[in-house]
C-alpha cells in the first residue's frame, strides 16, 4: 500500500468568459510510498497546485482514481481526508488568536476530542512553545510558518503536505523549516511537498517527481534522477 496513489489523474478546469479551457492534469500516475519524503518538482503552471487541491478536497478530479493511505477519495471520502494535513502557501492564521487558540480550533474543525489533543506535543514540536501565549500577529514570520504546519497536524495524519513550504522564504528560515520537517518524518510522517526549486527537492527529498504542463515526466529516487541531470 502507498501513502498517495494516482491512476490517470485528469484535470479540466472549464472554460470562463476570458480564459479558454485548461487541461491542467492531463492523466497523473503517481505512487508515492508510506514514510518517505516526496518531491513534486516542476515549473510554475506545470498542475503541483491542483494535484495537492485535489488531494486535499479543495478541487474536483474530472477522472481518474486516487487513494489517500488506501481509502479511495470518491468511496471513501471522509478517510481519505483524515489520513492527511495540508499545509496550504499562504498564511492562514487568525492574527488575534495565540498560537494555542489555533491549535485548538482546528483541532475542533477535525472534531478531535479533548482528550485526544496534543496541542502542547506540537507546539513544542514546532519551537513554539515559548510564544504560545503571543497573539500570532507577534511571531516572525518563520513561527507563523511552523504555526500552519502544526495546524495541518493536529489531527495526527500519517501524511503532511506541503505546497511550496519555501516560496519567498530566506535560507536561514528555510532552513530552519526543513528541519522540522525532516524531525516529522523521523518521527514516521510522510511527507509530501511542492517546490519549484530543484536545491529544495535534491536537499530534503528521496523521491522526486517532475511535472511538467500536467504530466509526470519523470519520476525517480532523488540519487539516480540528479545523476542523470
Ligand atoms: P502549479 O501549482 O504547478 O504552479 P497550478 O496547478 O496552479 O500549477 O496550475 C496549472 C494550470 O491550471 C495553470 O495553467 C493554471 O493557470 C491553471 N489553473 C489553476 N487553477 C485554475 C482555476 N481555478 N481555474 C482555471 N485554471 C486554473
Ligand atoms: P479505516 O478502517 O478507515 O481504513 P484504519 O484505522 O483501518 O482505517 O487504517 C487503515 C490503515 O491506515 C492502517 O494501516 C492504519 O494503521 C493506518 N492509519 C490510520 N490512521 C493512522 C494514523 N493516524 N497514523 C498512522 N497510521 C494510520
Amino acid at each position: 500500500e502507498f501513502a498517495i496513489e494516482a491512476k490517470g489523474l485528469v484535470k479540466t478546469y472549464a472554460a470562463t468568459k476570458t480564459t479558454p479551457e485548461m487541461r491542467a492534469l492531463k492523466g497523473v500516475d503517481l505512487a508515492i510510498p508510506r514514510g518517505s519524503i516526496f518531491g513534486l518538482l516542476g515549473p510554475n503552471g506545470a498542475g503541483k497546485s491542483t494535484f495537492i487541491n485535489i488531494l486535499a478536497g479543495l478541487c474536483r478530479k474530472t477522472s481518474g482514481q486516487v487513494k489517500i493511505w488506501g481509502r479511495d477519495i470518491d468511496e471513501r471520502p471522509r478517510d481519505a481526508r483524515a489520513a492527511i494535513g495540508v499545509v496550504p502557501q499562504e498564511i492562514a492564521a487568525d492574527p488575534f488568536f495565540t498560537p494555542r487558540e489555533a491549535l485548538e480550533v482546528a483541532a475542533g474543525m477535525y472534531a478531535v476530542p479533548p482528550k485526544e489533543r496534543r496541542t502542547d506535543e506540537l507546539l513544542t514540536a514546532l519551537g513554539l512553545a515559548d510564544k504560545s501565549s503571543a497573539y500570532v500577529r507577534q511571531l516572525s514570520g518563520g513561527m507563523k510558518r511552523r504555526l500552519m504546519v502544526a495546524k495541518a497536524m493536529v489531527h495526527n495524519p500519517p501524511v503532511l503536505i506541503l505546497d511550496e513550504p519555501t516560496a519567498g522564504v530566506d535560507v536561514e528560515l528555510r532552513r530552519q523549516l526543513w528541519n522540522y520537517v525532516l524531525e516529522l518524518n523521523r518521527r514516521g510522517v510522510t511527507i509530501v511537498l511542492t517546490t519549484h526549486y530543484l536545491e529544495e527537492a535534491q536537499e530534503l527529498c528521496d523521491q522526486i517527481a517532475i511535472i511538467n504542463r500536467g504530466l509526470v515526466v519523470a519520476c525517480e529516487p532523488t540519487t539516480t534522477l540528479l545523476r542523470r541531470m
